[in-house]
């Protein structure tokens, strides 16, 4: 997809109501935008009725072109309070190229009184910089996955390749500027993708009769009816898939499960609804650790309904790496395209919604302050701007001078840099803790997981002490232990001791207000106290809290607070070591193990032809997941990774790309060795 996308130029008319520009379209029903919604996409989709019939535990999808002021989504949700049943889910895909500037939305929902509850909550969590790609947002009950880019390539990123998941939309709101004013958005390619994301017996309205789209439907497999339109409109088109025609093959499926649990193969009947899911909470999930990569996966797991069982060794949550006395939520922001940097800005902005939702109170977003410490951060920086600027982005990061920063910090700093006004730092152990309060997660602590063994019954997980727990489904989140079990011992981590020191906060150092990293980080004093860091000593295990690191912590102060260096210098510190683990390409892993030997026997042609075509799938054991890998940015990446890991588990789209679920996928190492000739 595109890198940059311009936003949404709106003109405002007298009478309130916004007008693309670009398009010169409206947006909506110059007589009454909410009650055309109503009329063309939720009456002529038989949402109410659908909606009725649907039984708690069970998800309905509605997918939707064109996101412009979310004013289909608002209505749809407010219908879906009113006729679904507790404890279903809707999940609504959206795809947009222009995306309003937030400025605009607020302007745009303000018309809409009745929608206001579900307005604020939306302006919310709406993105301070809407990047290509795939945002994830969650509202109680309501999922929105709204893609920015191109309307067709957006839906194309969601597909996996896989048809069980893919085939997922249950109703189809074909919104968009009218074909005469858009025909490049309304393209057989568009059709044939919403073919591909369309569930068995899934339907469409739209509020045009144009024969491109009457024409681009048909030849994809819908059948069409001419209904009357709403208003002064004569007419407009609803229908339904007759078909399920064999969609694009766009993958290589090294990456799917060929024994994926709990999800249907869709017959060829378009009348009929969809199987639902098997119902979440009948299913238990073991989670291995509960350090925030465990918590993270167990609470979006709860959240789905699942019941959780998670196995800590220690004595509490955030137990390891996940134990600091604060963590800041910083990312490493890119101005190249590529998985990296594109997990890395994704993350960071589901982070900054997640916190305030599910710990507001453990989320001190006082701000954060990237120093440019040296020539090549200065450089990268200059190009992140560049990138940063046409998608609008100060609201998540403004450039600052050495004077700016120091202004912002409330202490001289030698350094220009990005502030990120929303960020800040966390109380990591209390974090996880309260992740994992949620009434269908049960904690087990002081249990360590010695053995998976896989049967007809499941997965029985055994214990020290003898003790054996059944799961259907087990999520090994143990950092540098992940590769303790026969099952995962290919993982290729790489354990980093890291050191942080703790001083008691001076007078001059207690005028700091915010988290600032350089080749370092310190925190703002809490409680007292100021923790700043810390070491990374890759491949070492050692947990032993040592003074020679303390003296380095020192010294990476002193290139960012002086004064403050000189007088923690003084004091006797304290500090906590603990080992994190990061991957060869320092993004996460997330998703589901492979039979090793069966992956590397299936592909083995890839040692003589790295690119050649990946036929087929090869061989995962039913429900066995990992999310480890997190390096020393897990408290940005964990909650994104874990949405991941969730929808592996539950089949629904994933809050990434494709693209992106490859790169985290934890067999892909596997697949680049096999690619180099490497021998295990
Ligand atoms: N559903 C919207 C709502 O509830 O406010 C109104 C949609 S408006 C009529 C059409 C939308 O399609 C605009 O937001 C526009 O930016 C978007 N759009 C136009 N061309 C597109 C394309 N090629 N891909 C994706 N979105 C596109």
């Amino acid at each position: 997809m595109e890198s940059e996308h311009p936003h949404a130029d709106i003109h405002w008319r007298e009478d309130g109501q916004p007008l693309s520009r670009a398009f010169d379209d409206v947006y909506f029903s110059r007589e009454s935008g909410l009650e055309e919604t109503r009329h063309v996409f939720l009456q002529h989709n038989q949402l109410a009725e659908r909606w009725a019939g649907l039984a708690a535990g069970e998800r309905f999808t509605i997918g939707e072109t064109g996101f412009g002021t979310g004013l289909n989504f608002l209505a749809a949700w407010q219908l879906w309070r009113e006729a679904a049943p507790d404890g279903a889910q809707l999940h609504f895909i959206s795809v947009e190229k222009y995306p309003l500037r937030a400025a605009d939305l607020c302007r745009a929902l303000a018309l809409w009184p009745a929608l206001q509850s579900l307005s604020a909550q939306l302006l919310e969590a709406y993105p301070p910089l809407l990047a290509a790609g795939v945002h994830r947002l969650q509202f109680p009950q309501v999922t929105l996955t709204l893609v920015i880019g191109e309307a067709s390539e957006g839906f194309a990123a969601l597909r996996l390749g896989d048809d069980s998941r893919d085939r997922q939309v249950n109703a189809w709101f074909l919104d968009g500027f009218a074909p005469s004013k858009n025909p490049a958005m309304w393209t057989d390619a568009l059709f044939r993708n919403i073919a591909a994301l369309s569930a068995e017996g899934a339907t469409f309205a739209t509020f045009t009769c144009a024969g491109l789209v009457r024409r681009g439907l048909r030849e994809a497999g819908f059948t069409l009816e001419k209904v009357p339109g709403f208003g002064r409109k004569r007419e407009m088109l609803r229908g339904r898939l007759a078909a399920l025609t064999a969609p694009p093959v766009s993958t290589t499926p090294w990456h799917l499960p060929e024994h994926l649990s709990g999800h249907h193969t869709p017959s060829p009947n378009p009348n009929t609804e969809p199987k639902p899911e098997p119902e979440p909470r009948n299913r238990v999930i073991a989670v291995i650790g509960a350090g925030i990569a465990g918590a993270t996966t167990a609470r979006a797991l709860a959240e789905r309904g699942y019941s959780v069982m998670v196995f800590e060794r220690g004595a509490a949550p955030g137990n390891g790496g996940s134990g600091n006395r604060q963590g800041i939520l910083y990312a490493k922001l890119s101005h190249r395209p590529g998985p990296n940097g594109d997990f890395n800005l994704h993350a960071l902005l589901f982070a900054l919604r997640y916190y305030p939702r599910l710990c507001p109170q453990l989320f001190h977003a006082c701000g954060l302050l990237q120093l440019a410490q040296g020539h090549k951060e200065e450089t990268l920086q200059a190009q992140l701007r560049e990138w940063l600027a046409p998608l609008d982005a100060d609201a998540l990061a403004q450039p600052v001078d050495p004077a700016g920063a120091s202004a912002l910090a409330g202490i001289p700093l030698p350094f220009a840099g990005l502030y990120f006004p929303r960020s800040g730092w966390l109380e990591p152990a209390n974090v996880c803790a309260a992740l994992l309060h949620h009434d269908n997660i049960q904690l087990h602590c002081h249990t360590s997981i010695e053995q998976l063994r896989q049967n007809d019954a499941g997965w029985q997980l055994q214990g020290s002490a003898s003790a054996h727990y059944r799961a259907d489904a087990v999520v090994i989140c143990c950092a540098e232990s992940s590769p303790g079990f026969s099952q995962s011992s290919e993982l290729p981590l790489i354990p980093i001791r890291g050191q942080v020191s703790i001083a008691e906060a001076t007078e001059s150092s207690s005028q700091l207000r915010m988290a600032v990293c350089g080749d370092g980080y310190v925190a703002p004093p809490w409680r007292g106290r100021q923790s700043f860091g810390a070491t990374f000593k890759l491949r070492q295990t050692g947990t032993d809290l040592r003074e020679v690191e303390q003296r380095e912590n020192l010294e990476m102060l002193a290139q960012l607070m002086p004064q403050a260096a000189d007088e923690f210098g003084s004091q006797t510190l304290s500090g906590r070591a603990a080992l994190r683990a990061a991957t060869p390409d320092y993004l996460p892993m997330s998703g589901p193990l492979p039979d090793w030997a069966s992956l590397r026997g299936t592909y083995s042609f890839l040692r003589r032809n790295r690119k050649a075509l990946i036929p087929e799938r090869c061989q995962y054991p039913a429900g066995l997941f990992a999310l480890c890998g997190l390096g020393s940015r897990g408290f940005t990446y964990a909650p994104l990774a874990a949405e991941v890991l969730a929808s592996w588990i539950s089949g629904e789209y994933m809050p990434v790309t494709e693209t992106l679920a490859r790169a985290l996928h934890p067999a892909r190492f596997a697949i680049r060795d096999l690619g180099k000739n490497r021998q295990r």
